[in-house]
């Protein structure tokens, strides 16, 4: 072992595993099995200062630092680079009076969900409570709380991290606020974060759940939704989606070639009130199933049941303004195609305090999108890829004329990931986040979560580059 990294190793609190050692196999694996990467070394910090050695040592040896919790979102491998895996930083701290949640790195909604449901409190947490607290939030954070209170970025309080130089900063609305607003959108790009606050709701229960319709019954379901998105009030977030099965040999016979369709929606506030517009749908068409009831909001992970084991996956995603007629029949014809491979379409009625919530500034950009449009696939072997990842594409192209032109970053994965960051913003907060990006991280140590300059592999970002970029 060359002697800077003994010295390391003797230094952290936390764990250091080198590919012979028996944990790094088990280590560098995410939740997404698509990503197989093999880091030059991992970092498993316990503390801040663990986190600094493993930053001051990377940027020492020249290695790039990339940070992986559950692996949900990893984007690009991290072969050959420092990973620090945060799983051990688990903290969570809920103050009942002023309504925060304090978090280490490693915190999964869930954690959090344990530790506020008691106190009749609520995080803005997406579909699956074993997605990392840190990851989401940095992306945007779109969850079934959205268009009541906005997105989950939209309510941190401050963030700690310690950027490529090895300094612990924290960043708030009236502390380092250039880097708040950069951080909370810009995801990974300027350090590790170690520990941050927000704010918490007080919303004990919910009416949600999931209807689901044939798919024969998908032109229908889309256009009712549309006209019934139009006339909700922002304390309904609901979103429509639609599953492909092909005939797989591991997919029961009777799903052969068939397409269903799935509402699902949360209600915040009084459950008759949520019932009411749920039974607009039941009035439309009896569904195939119904799982609609109240529910205590420790159990939101119920509405999407989203799968918690590893797996392999793509996701694409796209915003849209509306839901114009022609856009419902491209989503036909490719959702319900005996051809299609295995996959979902996934709309997110967007807008209400997304669009234009109270909060302090930062870097999601697109918040007059309509519908979140997102496509995920799933994925076991390269061929499934490849097929999954040229369909979408094909179904993208026909999409074109009507798509709003951003995307949502935390729903992009593969090589959109690494190519279309730049359309996540609009051209302005593009610009101040390649100037924050000059400032904390001119040699883009950090260069796997949505690089804002990955094209420049490894030269430094001067200010020649950054016109040349924009
Ligand atoms: C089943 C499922 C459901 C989902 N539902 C939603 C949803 O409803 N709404 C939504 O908005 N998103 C959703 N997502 C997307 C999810 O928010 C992103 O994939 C997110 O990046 C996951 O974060 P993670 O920490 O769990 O994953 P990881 O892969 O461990 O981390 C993802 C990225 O976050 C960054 N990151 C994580 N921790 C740190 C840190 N401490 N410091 C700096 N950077 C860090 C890194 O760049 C890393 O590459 C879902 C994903 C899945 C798989």
């Amino acid at each position: 072992m060359e002697p800077a990294l003994r010295t390391l190793k003797t230094q952290l609190s936390g764990d250091l595993l080198l590919p012979e050692d028996s944990l790094y196999e088990q280590t560098r694996r995410g939740w997404n099995l698509t990503i197989n990467h093999y880091p030059a070394l991992i970092v498993v910090p316990h503390t801040t200062q663990d986190m600094v050695l493993a930053v001051n040592y990377a940027r020492e040896a020249g290695l790039a630092v990339a940070v992986q919790l559950t692996g949900h979102g990893i984007q690009n491998p991290a072969n050959d680079s420092l990973l620090i895996v945060t799983k051990k930083m688990t903290e969570v701290q809920v103050d009942p009076i002023v309504q925060t949640a304090r978090i280490g790195a490693g915190a999964l909604w869930q954690h959090v969900l344990e530790q506020a449901t008691p106190h009749g409190l609520a995080p803005l947490l997406g579909s699956a409570p074993h997605v990392g607290v840190v990851g989401y939030t940095l992306g945007g954070g779109i969850g079934w709380l959205a268009r009541k209170y906005g997105l989950a970025a939209d309510h941190v309080k401050w963030i700690e991290l310690v950027t490529a130089d090895g300094e612990v900063r924290r960043a708030g609305p009236s502390e380092n606020e250039e880097l708040f607003w950069g951080i909370l959108g810009g995801s990974g790009n300027f350090g590790v974060v170690t520990a941050m606050e927000f704010k918490l709701f007080p919303v004990a229960t919910i009416y949600g759940g999931q209807l689901t319709y044939p798919g024969t019954s998908a032109r229908e379901a889309l256009r009712f939704f549309r006209d019934w998105t139009a006339t909700l009030p922002d304390e309904m977030t609901s979103s429509i989606g639609m599953m492909h099965f092909p005939a797989l040999p591991f997919l029961p016979e009777a799903l052969h070639n068939t397409t269903q369709v799935m509402v699902r929606a949360v209600y915040t506030g009084d459950a008759q009130a949520g019932a009411a517009l749920i039974q607009r749908w039941l009035d439309w068409h009896p569904p195939l199933a119904n799982t609609f009831a109240e529910l205590p909001f420790a159990a939101i992970g119920t509405v999407s049941n989203d799968p918690t084991e590893p797996s392999a996956s793509l996701t694409s995603n796209e915003m849209v303004n509306e839901l114009s007629d022609e856009i419902i029949d491209i989503i036909v014809t490719y959702m319900t195609n005996p051809n299609a491979p295995l996959i979902i379409n996934d709309i997110r009625h967007a807008r209400g305090a997304i669009t234009h919530g109270n909060h302090a500034p930062n870097a999601i950009g697109h918040r007059d999108a309509g519908y979140y449009f997102t496509m995920g696939g799933v994925t076991p072997t390269a061929e499934a890829y490849s097929a999954t990842q040229a369909y979408f594409q094909h179904y993208k192209n026909a999409l074109r004329p009507y798509l709003h032109g951003g995307v949502y970053l935390n729903f992009l994965k593969g090589k959109e990931a690494q190519e279309r960051v730049q359309d996540g913003y609009h051209a302005a907060e593009y610009q101040r986040l390649l100037m924050l990006k000059a400032t904390y991280d001119p040699h883009h140590m950090f260069r796997h979560s949505f690089p804002l300059v990955e094209q420049l592999g490894g030269a430094p970002l001067t200010a020649q580059k950054m016109q040349e970029m924009m």
